[in-house]
């Protein structure tokens, strides 16, 4: 199995770090623009390797917000608490070829359901069906998870970043006042926003990140306890999202290209899984025009074609 040593790692970054330049920092969410778009940094968690299990390199201990990549663990919870029926009545589950924050299938789908959980909407929703007896302790019940997640690693969110959102994302309280007035949601908008800014905002580095991913290549399981932290049916649909629709609209393309579950968000952090081998966590930040990391991206094709990690 490949990527043995932090020398090869590296050898991979060294080859893309070119790349960063023709990306761009996102800058819609005004906190993120003070990112260096120079980073680049990758972390791979063996899952089979015995102690010594992860391998890393580049810029490790910079820490980055989730973003996106929050939805595939906010729908595992969602999936845990309340259950598939409930869950897929209020969110779809069809790849989309438009944008990740995107509006116009709102209103064309039956119902007005989000397509699918993974764009911002179906994620609003998603997180709407967390359970918790007050927006608090919904909050605090995503971020234990995303804890227990990483071994029970105490990491918490970049208030900066979650208060930068709060205060311009009027895009994402559109969707959420459309998807209310339809029965989508229910309760109060600013509440539910601000969970979802804080879970965009959980912040970790690529180290960590690999270490969540080899969760689900484990089909769940803790990678280094072996203790079930997500049930093995919930594992696997968050994995066939991912790649379905991991990559927002290059989801087709990157599968072709690279092939295995892989989710990205607008900070640059890629999570990417081979399934029954390791996980894989990415940082840098410059973007390509559909918002997946330009260099980030290139990491796993260049790994996928020298592992073969495709899963088709
Ligand atoms: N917080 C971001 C938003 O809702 C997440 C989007 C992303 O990473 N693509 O716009």
């Amino acid at each position: 199995m490949g990527c043995q040593t932090d020398q090869e790692l590296l050898g991979i970054i060294e080859r893309v770090k070119p790349l960063v330049a023709k990306g761009k920092v996102a800058d819609y969410i005004p906190a993120l623009k003070a990112a260096d778009q120079s980073n680049v940094s990758a972390a791979v968690f063996h899952i089979t390797r015995g102690s010594d299990v992860c391998v890393s390199a580049g810029d490790i201990e910079q820490k980055f917000t989730l973003q996106s990549i929050s939805k595939v663990l906010v729908l595992a919870l969602a999936l845990i608490d309340q259950g598939y029926t409930n869950v897929f009545q209020k969110v779809g589950m069809e790849p989309t070829g438009d944008p990740y924050n995107s509006m116009i299938k709102l209103e064309t789908s039956s119902h007005s359901k989000p397509l699918n959980p993974m764009i911002n909407a179906g994620a609003l929703a998603v997180t709407s069906m967390v359970n918790g007896n007050s927006p608090d302790e919904k909050w605090r019940r995503i971020l234990h998870f995303v804890q227990c997640l990483l071994g029970g690693k105490a990491i918490g969110y970049n208030k900066e970043v979650a208060d930068s959102e709060y205060k311009t994302t009027d895009l994402n309280r559109s969707l959420c006042y459309f998807m209310k007035q339809h029965g989508v949601i229910d309760g109060d908008v600013d509440e539910l926003i601000d969970i979802y800014t804080k879970q965009c905002a959980i912040e970790m580095n690529c180290l960590d990140l690999s270490r969540i991913a080899a969760v689900f290549a484990n089909n769940g399981r803790d990678p280094q306890t072996g203790n079930i932290l997500i049930e093995e049916e919930v594992a696997r649909i968050c994995k066939t999202f991912m790649v379905t629709c991991g990559m927002y609209n290059a989801s087709g393309e990157f599968a072709i290209k690279v092939g295995i579950p892989a989710k990205s968000g607008v900070s640059g952090g890629i999570m990417a899984v081979v399934p029954g081998k390791l996980g894989i966590g990415i940082f840098s930040p410059a973007l390509d025009e559909r918002g997946n990391s330009i260099a980030g991206a290139e990491i796993l094709k260049i790994m996928a074609e020298e592992y073969h990690f495709s899963i088709f």
